[in-house]
């Protein structure tokens, strides 16, 4: 069978980690792919800035989602890269901080691929080394963690059942445990922890925002978490446990001891 679509060469779809906010950690690459961009589709955590470098009145596609109210379908995302990529254009499919962590990259380059459109991924900083830099931590030690875990701290209703996420196995790895996702959810992360043996004195770290101007530190103990969680339910929040971050809590102890300086 012939297709309707064989006389139009097909066009590229750029999946592009645009970083973590501030519009400077895109790569070099990232930033070229939006300047000969005839069409974006863009996350709610892809920073909107980036599309300043794509040239005027390109065709613009918001397909930013939440866990229980998906405003766009995962399908529909496919359906509108596979037709504007049908169309010849050159698509930029703009996802927050890294495409291959914790943004669906399988789903959608299967789907790619499925329809014969060429495809490329062009990395990003993720969320958790952004926040690494931001604390001034190695996120592996040899001292202190001879790893480091990425792991979704909210698991969707769905997903839960098939893969859920073994906390007491975490808890006894001593590794730096970076959690995606997990704002809401991290006063039972902590207690899940704590409960399979992890030392409640544990440092723990949470930033919002990071590389934002709404970007914001807590430091703590992972027994103190329900402490000062709530406040980051809603933001973009990622949270460190682990021996590491020990040295960022020194750090913003001394932030907070010339805050009061200043203060009086
Ligand atoms: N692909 C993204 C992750 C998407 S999952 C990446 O590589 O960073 C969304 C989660 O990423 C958020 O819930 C939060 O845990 C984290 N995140 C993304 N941007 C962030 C930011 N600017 N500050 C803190 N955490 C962030």
């Amino acid at each position: 069978m012939v297709s309707e679509h064989t006389s139009q060469a097909p066009g590229l779809v750029s999946i592009v980690g645009a970083g973590p906010g501030a519009i400077d950690l895109i790569t070099l690459r990232g930033r070229d792919a939006l300047r000969e961009a005839q069409v974006v589709i863009h996350d709610a955590l892809a920073n909107t800035d980036l599309l300043h470098f794509c040239p005027a009145g390109i065709e613009v596609h918001d397909v930013g989602k939440r866990c229980n109210s998906h405003r766009v379908t995962q399908e529909h995302i496919h359906e509108l890269m596979i037709a504007a990529a049908r169309a010849g254009k050159r698509v930029v499919r703009l996802k927050g901080g890294d495409p291959s962590v914790f943004a669906r990259l399988s789903e959608e380059t299967a789907a790619l691929e499925a329809a014969g459109v060429p495809f490329e991924i062009v990395p990003g900083v993720t969320a958790a080394c952004a926040t690494a830099a931001r604390l001034g931590v190695s996120l592996t030690s040899r001292d202190l963690a001879p790893g480091a875990v990425f792991v979704t701290g909210h698991e969707c209703a769905s997903r839960a059942a098939a893969n859920p996420v073994d906390w007491a196995a975490l808890a006894r790895l001593n590794m730096t445990l970076c959690v995606y996702m997990g704002a809401r959810e991290l006063p039972a992360i902590a207690a899940k922890l704590i409960g399979a043996g992890m030392s409640p004195d544990t440092p723990l770290t949470v930033v919002a925002n990071v590389s934002r101007p709404s970007e914001s530190i807590r430091t703590g103990l992972l027994a103190e978490a329900a402490a000062f969680a709530a406040e980051d339910i809603g933001q973009p929040a990622m949270i460190f446990v682990g021996a590491v971050v020990g040295a960022a809590r020194a750090t913003s102890e001394i932030e907070l001891a010339s805050a009061r300086r200043v203060a009086g």
